[in-house]
């Protein structure tokens, strides 16, 4: 079957298993490079696609910035579904469950074994914990490859939403901060292009 005819029924059977408010992921499905997030949040939600959100447009300015184009790319979640708590009368985001990132991580290894990239780019700590380690620490290992479970290295860096929080209280890390996500997403392209140092 064609890859677009399976990654239709993949979808299709996502959208069966977490709900019709569930987000899956999108993209070019011959990509060299597939960046895992964490979690919808409500305007991914509202649109049905992954990364549109705030954290989406910076999402997209940071890759543009590591000579990534977004189109050329695929990008998608461990969690497929926004984790919500009350807060007010209204829901708002919570981190996802232990059990909710297992669940996600099936469809995610079968997303992974239709694309067959060379390598994954994980934001934030959720997807590096469920992916390369459960200890993984950001701060000491992001932007250094990993080998995966899945047949291709991963690398972490920092979750766009983190530079987000760090540019609203003023904090003067921002800018480094940024720049050393940019640089991660870069190492992440030249290794999924092989043209990283050995
Ligand atoms: N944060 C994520 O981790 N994923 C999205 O799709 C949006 C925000």
């Amino acid at each position: 079957m064609a890859r677009k005819a399976e990654w239709e029924k993949l979808k299709e059977r996502s959208l069966k298993k977490f709900g019709e408010e569930s987000v899956f992921g999108e993209g070019s499905l011959s990509s060299l490079l597939v960046v895992v997030g964490e979690a919808p949040g409500k305007h991914e939600v509202e649109e049905g696609r992954p990364f549109v959100g705030n954290a989406g447009k910076l999402l997209d300015e940071l890759l543009k910035e590591a000579g990534i184009d977004r189109s050329k790319i695929y990008v998608t979640n461990v969690v497929k579904v926004r984790p919500t708590k009350e807060s007010g009368g209204s829901p708002t985001n919570r981190p996802p469950r232990a059990g909710e990132i297992k669940e996600g991580m099936g469809l995610l290894k079968e997303e992974f074994d239709l694309i067959e990239p060379r390598a994954l780019a994980l934001l934030g700590s959720t997807p590096a914990k469920a992916l390369i380690k459960k200890s993984f620490t950001l701060k000491a290992e992001h932007g250094t490859p990993f080998d995966t479970e899945f047949g291709m290295p991963a690398l972490a860096t920092y979750h766009p939403a983190y530079l987000l929080r760090l540019k609203g209280v003023g904090s003067e890390d921002y800018d480094r901060m940024r720049q050393q996500v940019v640089e991660d997403l870069r190492a992440a392209w030249e290794h999924a292009q092989g043209s990283h140092d050995e």
